[in-house]
């Protein structure tokens, strides 16, 4: 999608080690990530003499190199006192154990995020389970993706410092203060189970982490563990409750390119495009396919192994959107591949 009619005010992008001022307090910092999204931005607030950091980066050698560079410099030697996280995935999380031990402090963040983000960490060292291997052979996979998978199974807890043992909870609507301003909790579904979205009225910003981002849509996606989930649905009713919530005056901090404004336009943009594929997915399925061949009409791109669990995940979670709207029909044959077609 192109990111037409949003304005980007700000001017400059951090450099690891550097920071950018979004607005009083509010530091702008970038950790880099070793893939084709290849930064983060993450946020520290001036919080008294500590910092309170909003998300952590990856764990690699090169995101606590930056780190340690950013401690010395911009931040000017100031302990961390909280950290943040809107949710579990490995950029936003991976150093959060390794900065709360380095600080002796909390990790703030929803009950869903630290529990699933725990859960999945567990899957590193054991066996490809058999529920996820008929899951992706249902969709469509030929052995050789199978037997990637297997190979690649439990890489998600590769990428976290040992979680901290205890956490703080965040839940809808809490007020946060940091520095002297209170921060609302705004709550999104659809691309992790209990992302958290900080609003600022005062500052009138919004660190909006993977919920609203102004470049890329989110993954929303179908995983092994829950096969016949409607995140989509989730997704789709997030959009409209953030447009509810928070005002269109805001500068939308993000987790991934670069802060900007138009946040409820983009927000229609999002719910456009998730609505226009639901619309030619309905089309192509006048004929049965399986999850793997919506592939053409769902993605601009074409999908590589590396983007295959992701494209699955995504066409699924549209699949079953669809199904869950009873506009769509699955069947599974002989075999135990899902073929779905118009209701
Ligand atoms: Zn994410």
């Amino acid at each position: 999608m192109t990111p037409e009619g949003l304005s980007y005010p700000l001017g400059r992008t951090p450099s690891p080690g550097e920071a950018v001022q979004a607005a009083p307090g509010v530091l702008w910092l970038r950790m880099p990530l070793p893939m084709t999204l290849n930064h983060i931005n993450v946020w520290a607030l001036a919080d008294g003499e500590s910092w309170t950091l909003v998300d952590t980066g990856m764990q690699t050698t090169e995101t606590a190199a930056a780190w340690q560079s950013a401690f010395s410099g911009v931040l000017c030697g100031r302990p961390v006192g909280r950290v943040i996280c809107t949710h579990m995935h490995p950029d936003h999380i991976g150093m959060a154990g390794w900065l709360t031990r380095r600080f002796d402090c909390q990790l703030w963040i929803t009950r869903l995020e630290y529990i699933t983000c725990r859960m999945l960490a567990a899957d590193t060292g054991r066996e490809p389970p058999a529920d996820a291997l008929r899951f992706y052979r249902a969709a469509g996979w030929n052995e050789a993706a199978i037997e990637d998978y297997k190979a690649r199974f439990g890489g998600f807890g590769k990428h976290i410092y040992a979680l901290p043992d205890s956490f703080r909870r965040l839940t809808d609507g809490d007020e946060i203060e940091i520095g002297g301003r209170t921060w609302r909790a705004v709550i999104g579904r659809g691309h992790s189970p209990e992302h958290l979205c900080l609003h600022c009225p005062e500052l009138a910003l919004m660190i909006s982490g993977d919920q609203v981002l102004p470049r890329i849509t989110s993954n929303v996606s179908v995983f092994p563990t829950e096969p016949e989930a409607d995140p989509l649905a989730d997704w789709l009713a997030s959009i409209g409750d953030v447009a509810r919530r928070v005002p269109d005056d805001v500068l939308v901090l993000p987790s991934h390119n670069e802060p900007f404004k138009d946040l409820h336009a983009r927000l229609s943009q999002l719910d456009a495009w998730h609505e226009e594929g639901l619309g030619r997915l309905r089309e192509a399925l006048r004929s049965p396919k399986r999850a793997i061949d919506v592939f053409d009409v769902m993605f601009r791109r074409p999908v590589g192994p590396s983007l295959l669990t992701f494209a699955t995940g995504e066409a699924l979670a549209h699949l079953n959107c669809l199904i869950h709207r009873r506009q769509v029909v699955r069947e599974i044959d002989a075999d135990g591949i899902a073929w779905y077609r118009a209701a």
